[in-house]
């Protein structure tokens, strides 16, 4: 989530503001989050931004797709065996 257009969140708050819009989180640690946005400004304008944001993707853009170079990085690493630093 480094989207210069995207006011910043507190770092602390940032990944659970995303999970709490995804419903991933736990019951009490909602009601923290929650708790913490009704208070905090700069939370609660990144909330909104990040809803409508979210929104706009919904309606209709299509989900970014890896990189290519996301892929052959990442396959390069799994191709690579784990026994070829054990040998001498
Ligand atoms: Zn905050």
């Amino acid at each position: 989530m480094n989207d210069p257009t995207l006011p910043r969140a507190c770092a602390d708050y940032e990944h659970d503001l995303v999970d709490l819009h995804d419903g991933a989180l736990a019951p009490e640690q909602a009601r923290t989050v929650r708790l913490h946005v009704e208070r905090c400004a700069r939370c609660r304008a990144w909330v909104q931004t990040f809803a409508a944001l979210d929104a706009q993707l919904a309606a209709g853009l299509p989900r970014p797709a890896l990189s290519a170079n996301f892929r052959r990085a990442t396959s390069g690493a799994a191709d690579r065996p784990v026994e070829a630093r054990r040998t001498r």
